[in-house]
């Protein structure tokens, strides 16, 4: 198993939060995180930017609309 220092996992959790992290990697963030007296804040305020992110890209997308020209 990976030990993670700090600054590697929550440079790797930006990365898992997209989806590019292979299964060993999402593992070893995660084992980080949980074993951490710092990291599992951050990974939160970090998983809530990603969320509102996710939430504005949705929003952000064109609407259905005809408009007249
Ligand atoms: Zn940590």
């Amino acid at each position: 198993m990976m030990a993670l220092s700090c600054a590697e996992a929550r440079d790797l959790a930006s990365d898992l939060l997209d989806g590019e992290l292979s299964q060993e990697l999402e593992r070893a963030v995660d084992e980080h995180v949980t074993g951490c007296p710092t990291c599992p804040a951050l990974y939160r305020a970090l998983l809530a930017v990603h969320h509102e992110l996710e939430r504005l890209r949705h929003e952000e997308e064109p609407r259905e609309g005809r408009g007249s020209a």
